[in-house]
């Protein structure tokens, strides 16, 4: 189904993945440690309502898992994605958990020896 406009609901930064507040590094790597929780957390992020098509705004969708990525297609447009498609992810090769940390890093500046 199509409501004939874009939804705004697909245009979702990937700055709305937050950790939360005095997280560990050891949490980080226990909630965030392999692709696949990254992945979770991406798709949470990008469509916390549910998949939503970015080309027609369908909700109907396959999801495809030929790759190391879940791939989701728009059962009415056909129209292929992923959660990192359109965004920095996705042109880089790096693993996904090597990313969490970076922005868990930006986030919060690992300090090393005491506290000055
Ligand atoms: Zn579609």
């Amino acid at each position: 189904m199509s409501l004939g406009f874009p939804n705004q609901e697909c245009v979702v930064a990937m700055n709305r993945v937050q950790f939360q507040k005095g997280m560990s590094l050891f949490e980080l790597f226990e909630q965030f440690g392999t692709e696949a929780q990254c992945q979770a957390a991406l798709e949470q992020a990008r469509w916390p309502q549910g998949f939503c098509c970015p080309r027609c705004g369908s909700a109907a969708h396959y999801v495809l898992h030929g790759s190391v990525r879940k791939t989701f297609q728009c059962k009415d447009c056909r129209h292929q994605t992923s959660v990192i498609a359109g965004t920095l992810f996705e042109s880089t090769k790096l693993p996904l958990p090597v990313w969490f940390l970076a922005i868990y890093l930006q986030d919060r500046p690992l300090r090393l020896g005491a506290d000055a």
